[in-house]
């Protein structure tokens, strides 16, 4: 099992933080406030930082609308929040249109290069699959970045503001600097060794050789002139000038340290992206994925993200129970064999290729019967599940598969404006500080994205969906949602996490729609995941509270720090909307509206 490096990284992300933004972080030159929820009117914006919330709200502020703001807040979380997102990486964009009352999406997801094979990930020497870490910290992981395209393509569709203008908060803020807070602190910490390898990052993030202090003030001078240029010169100096010539470069040849201060276990391994892979880079537009859940209406990301298949599957076999009706252990037993189902489905079936009558099968009231059959409301499934077999009919398992992923990078945020548009975005640069190397002279991290491949086949012998290919983009578990109902927004909500991503926003959706909680109760209430694993991972107040019960339907628990760090808006009657973030989870996220007061 040459996993475990990757599970003991993610294992470590689990430091708290305290809200500590100087009057530099900010847009306006106060310190933004941290609060994570917000109730009122003319327009919203959930993140996980405050400045982001900020720059978001003063975009609504000054008559721009959900996209303008969230592009600008994204951008300035690609400065506060380095290490989950940035340029350097990719997302999935969804936005309802309020004026045609209809929900588009953005695959901006990292695409591989041509040039990638099958077997990228095994070792040519011995034939075995690289150590997560060796694949990580490495030119192979680099897939195309797909954040600025996607920044670029929905302002010029939706927005009303010129990229240019919305760089300049970030850019603002990169300069000035911003106050370490401790998660920062600690995210560079827990990769301190990585970090060391290239003298591009050490000198950004490792001052003096260590991390920085927190309350210290944090300037990326580099990243404000490329988000400067890029303001004056267009998205071209990124993906055809001299910008991509440099990712090409970091990506052929890493600037390794000659005398790293902390030893790497492994050889830092070049990739093959070229000039020609950013210069043919091209976004998606594919229709959102549907599902009807107790008379609201799910849209979610399409393939190559499994979010909306896997959030749509659950949801569709959820609905055969009213959840309401039944005792509080039976409805999260529920959710837990549904969340199960869905991801030997997803593990089997869904990669970036799938063919839509497959995903249509998937997201189908008919599949989930099939799959709803199996739960047995007495006893738990031993896991893994079997997927079902869609060539099939009526309640037959086919075979075993799967493997656990996990993560704790990534970002996402949730805006909506003043005239009921709203954006749901999930970004990442995959692990928190994606391939470690930051990008010489240009301030940003590339990502690792190609790492979220099945290094070999992991179904048997079945065909597995989510192998290396050229041009391939890495299947992901991004669920940005935007929950209608009546045909006009009701919740949006994401979060980070991995695969964890699915079950997040499954819970969310479930606490809310069916166990009677506020949105703000939903986001705090204690999470688990059941992602086909013999043991659920859980938060430990989830276990102290539900696992007496579901332990005694055969659940068994393994405990994790936390559960994703979600955002959410939920839109009420005369234009009120209540914006909610993490209360504690990652630090706490910041939530802000336009006016507190109609
Ligand atoms: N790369 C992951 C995905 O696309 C997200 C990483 C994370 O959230 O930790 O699913």
């Amino acid at each position: 099992m040459r996993f475990s490096t990757a599970l003991a990284m993610t294992a470590t992300l689990t430091a708290t933080t305290v809200a500590l933004v100087p009057a530099a972080a900010s847009a306006h030159g106060g310190a933004p406030p941290q609060i994570p929820t917000a109730g009122g009117y003319g327009g919203a914006v959930s993140t996980v930082d405050p400045t982001a919330t900020a720059v978001g709200l003063d975009v609504l502020r000054r008559g721009g609308n959900a996209v303008d703001a969230a592009v600008a807040a994204a951008a300035t979380l690609g400065v506060t929040e380095p290490f989950s997102a940035g340029i350097g990486g990719g997302g999935f964009f969804v936005y309802y249109d309020a004026k045609h009352r209809k929900v588009h999406t953005i695959d901006g997801r990292e695409s591989g290069p041509a040039t990638m094979t099958e077997d990228i990930f095994v070792d040519p020497a011995d034939g075995l699959p690289y150590d997560f870490a060796e694949a990580r910290v490495s030119g192979l992981s680099v897939g195309t970045p797909g954040t600025l395209a996607t920044w670029e393509a929905a302002t010029g569709k939706w927005g009303t503001r010129s990229l240019g203008s919305l760089l300049q908060p970030a850019a603002k803020v990169a300069d000035r600097g911003f106050a370490v807070d401790a998660t920062f602190r600690q995210q560079i910490a827990d990769n301190a060794a990585p970090f060391a390898q290239f003298d591009s990052t050490r000198e950004l993030y490792l001052p003096g050789g260590a991390p920085p202090a927190v309350g210290s003030v944090h300037r990326n001078p580099d990243l404000a002139d490329t988000y400067r240029l890029i303001a004056r010169r267009g998205t071209g100096v990124f993906y055809r000038g001299p910008v991509a010539a440099d990712i090409v470069r970091t990506v052929q040849n890493p600037p390794v340290a000659d005398d790293p201060a902390a030893p790497w276990a492994y050889p830092i391994r070049p990739g093959d992206l070229r000039l020609s892979d950013l210069a043919n880079y091209r976004l998606r537009f594919p229709a959102p994925t549907r599902s009807d859940y107790r008379g609201l209406t799910v849209y979610g990301m399409s393939t190559p993200s499994s979010g909306g298949t896997a959030v749509g599957e659950a949801l569709n076999i959820l609905e055969r129970t009213d959840l309401s009706e039944v005792s509080r252990t039976q409805a999260l037993h529920q959710y837990l064999e549904s969340s199960a189902l869905s991801f030997a489905d997803r593990n089997r079936y869904v990669g970036a290729y799938t063919p839509q009558p497959v995903l249509d099968r998937l997201i189908s009231d008919r599949w989930a019967r099939q799959r709803a059959c199996q739960i047995d409301p007495a006893q738990a499934l031993t896991k893994p599940v079997p997927p079902g077999d869609i060539t099939a009919s009526g309640c037959t398992p086919a075979r075993a598969g799967g493997k656990v992923e996990d993560g704790q990078s990534t970002t996402n945020l949730t805006v909506a404006d003043r005239w009921g548009n709203v954006v749901e975005y999930t970004l990442t640069i995959e692990q928190t500080g994606g391939n470690a190397m930051v990008v010489p002279g240009r301030g940003f991290l590339l990502n690792n994205e190609l790492t979220d491949f099945n290094f070999t086949p992991t179904q048997g012998s079945a065909p597995d969906p989510n192998l290396p290919g050229p041009n391939k983009r890495p299947r992901s578990s991004m669920s940005p949602t935007i929950v209608l109902k009546d045909g006009r927004p009701f919740l949006a909500l994401g979060s980070p996490g991995g695969a964890t991503i699915i079950t997040t926003v499954l819970q969310v959706l479930v606490n809310r729609i069916d166990l009677g909680m506020t949105l703000p109760e939903a986001m705090a209430a204690p999470r688990a995941s059941q992602r086909n694993t013999a043991a659920v991972q859980a938060e430990p107040a989830f276990i102290a509270q539900y696992g007496p019960g579901l332990g005694g339907l055969g659940h068994t628990f393994t405990p994790v720090a936390e559960l994703g760090a979600a955002t959410a808006i939920e839109f009420g009657r005369g234009g009120r909307m209540i914006a909610s973030a993490e209360p504690a989870r990652r630090g706490g996220g910041a939530a802000g509206v336009v006016h507190p007061r109609r």
